[in-house]
C-alpha cells in the first residue's frame, strides 16, 4: 500500500518542526478507529517481517497478533522450514515465505503493506532497498544503518518508491517518554541545559562463537554505541526539542573481556554539545547493567529511571514529582502509532531522517574517540 501522497525531502529545520506535528497521529488514533480498544478498523494492514530472530520472535509477532491495526502476512527467512511454521502459527499463504535472495517477489504480495526489517544492522539497507523495490513501506530497526551512506541510501530509495521509511525507535511512542519530549519541547523547567545517560547491558564472557553477530564488527558496525548507546543519543536529542548536537567528544573505556571484545568497544564514553552551550555526558557498555537519563533545566529537573530504555516501563520523575502514565507494550504501542501514521499520511514520530541523524551523531562519536579531538557533528 502505497502513501497517496508521499512528503517531500524533508529538510533538517522541517523534519524537527514536523514532529510535534507528528504526535497528533497518536491522539487521531481514537478518531480513526485505532484506539486498541476501539472498533475494529475495516481492514488490517499486512506486515512481513524480514528475519526471525529474538526481536522478531518474543516481541514484534506477539504484538502484530495483540493489534487490532496489523496482521502478520508474510516473513523473509532465510529458513524455508522456519517460515513454513511461521506460515501456520500465523495463518499466511506459503507463497509469502520469502528468502532474502527473493525479496523482490514482495511485488507479488498484494496483502504485504509494510516490511519491518529486523535483521543484523550491516543488512538493514540492503533489505529496505528491496522492500522500498517491491513498493512496500518499510519500517527499519535501529540503528538504521551502520553508515551514512547506507541511511541516504534507504531515504532515496523510498523517497523513489513513493514509500514510507520509518525506524523502530519504539520509545517515541511510549508515554513517560513522550511526556519528557513534552517537557523539553515545552521548556517547561526552561531549556534542559545538562543531561547525563547510560543504557548498558552485561554480556557476561561468553566464547565469541556462541555470540552473535553483535560483536562482529561487519554486522554490527560498532559495539554497545550502535546498539544500546543509539537510545541515549536518542534521549539526549529528546531534551533539546530533537536538535541534533553540533560537537561531541569520546573515549573508549577499557576492555577487560578480550576475546568477547576483539573488533567492537566494550564500552564508550561521550559528550554532546549543543548550540546552545547544553552538555550531555553519555555513556554505553556490554559489561555493565544500566539504564538511565536525567535533564537538568534552570528550574526543575526530569528524570528517566532505571531501567530508562529496557522494555520494562520507564519511570518518570521530575522535580515536581512521579509522573503517573499508563503502561504500555512498547512495539505495540509503537506498531499501532505506526499504522495511524501510515493511514493519516501523517509525518512520523520517527521517520528515515531521524534514524540517519544519529548515525551521523554515532559516527562523530567514533572519529572523536579514535582521534581524542573535539567532532563537529555533520547532520
Ligand atoms: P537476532 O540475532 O536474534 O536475529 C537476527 C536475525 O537475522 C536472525 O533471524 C538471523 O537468522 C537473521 N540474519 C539474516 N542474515 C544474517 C546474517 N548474515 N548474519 C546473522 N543473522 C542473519 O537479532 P535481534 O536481537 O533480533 O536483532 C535484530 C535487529 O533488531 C537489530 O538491528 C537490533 O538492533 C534490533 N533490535 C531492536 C530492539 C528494540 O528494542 N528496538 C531490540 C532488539 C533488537
Amino acid at each position: 500500500m502505497k502513501t497517496p501522497s508521499l512528503p517531500a525531502p524533508v529538510s533538517r529545520r522541517r523534519f524537527i518542526g514536523q514532529l510535534s506535528a507528528a504526535a497528533a497521529a497518536i491522539s487521531l488514533m481514537p478518531r480513526l478507529g485505532l484506539a486498541a480498544d476501539g472498533p475494529k478498523p475495516a481492514k488490517k494492514l499486512g506486515i512481513a517481517l524480514v528475519g526471525l530472530g529474538n526481536y522478531s520472535t518474543d516481541e514484534l509477532a506477539p504484538a502484530i497478533g495483540q493489534s487490532q491495526h496489523w496482521r502478520l502476512a508474510g516473513v523473509v527467512t532465510g529458513s524455508p522450514e522456519k517460515g513454513k511454521r511461521w506460515a501456520q502459527r500465523h495463518a499466511f499463504p506459503q507463497r509469502n515465505i520469502l528468502g532474502y535472495e527473493t525479496m523482490a517477489r514482495l511485488a507479488d504480495c498484494p496483502d504485504i503493506d509494510v516490511v519491518y526489517v529486523v535483521t543484523p544492522n550491516a543488512l538493514h539497507a540492503e533489505h529496505c532497498i528491496a522492500a522500498a523495490g517491491a513498493g512496500k513501506h518499510v519500517i527499519t530497526e535501529k540503528p538504521m544503518a551502520t553508515s551514512v551512506a547506507d541511511c541516504d541510501a534507504m531515504i532515496a530509495a523510498c523517497r523513489g518508491a513513493g514509500v514510507r521509511l520509518m525506524v523502530g525507535y519504539r520509545l517515541h511512542y511510549e508515554p513517560h517518554t513522550a511526556e519528557f519530549c513534552r517537557l523539553a519541547r515545552e521548556r517547561t523547567f526552561g531549556p534542559f541545559m545538562r543531561m547525563k545517560g547510560s543504557n548498558s547491558f552485561d554480556m557476561g564472557d561468553p566464547d565469541p562463537a556462541d555470540y552473535n553477530w553483535r560483536v562482529n564488527k561487519k554486522l554490527a558496525g560498532g559495539g554497545p554505541l550502535m546498539d544500546m548507546g543509539v537510545y541515549v543519543i536518542q534521549a539526549a536529542c529528546m531534551a533539546k526539542a530533537e536538535e541534533a548536537p553540533v560537537a561531541v567528544t569520546g573515549k573508549f573505556g577499557p576492555v577487560t573481556r578480550p576475546r568477547l571484545f576483539a573488533q567492537v568497544e566494550q564500552s564508550i564514553s561521550w559528550t554532546m554539545e549543543f548550540a546552545d552551550g547544553a552538555l550531555a555526558d553519555c555513556e554505553t557498555s556490554y559489561a555493565e547493567q544500566v539504564s538511565l537519563f536525567e535533564a537538568t533545566a534552570a528550574h526543575g529537573w526530569a528524570r528517566l529511571e532505571d531501567p530508562a530504555f529496557y522494555y520494562d516501563e520507564p519511570l518518570l520523575t521530575t522535580s515536581r514529582g512521579v509522573v503517573d502514565l499508563p503502561k504500555v507494550n512498547h512495539q505495540l504501542a509503537q506498531l499501532d502509532a505506526m499504522a495511524a501514521e501510515i493511514l493519516t499520511g501523517s509525518p512520523s514520530l520517527a521517520p528515515g531522517e531521524m534514524g540517519r541523524r544519529d548515525i551521523a551523531i554515532v559516527k562523530a562519536i567514533y572519529a572523536a574517540a579514535a582521534s581524542g579531538q573535539r567532532t563537529e557533528v555533520k547532520v
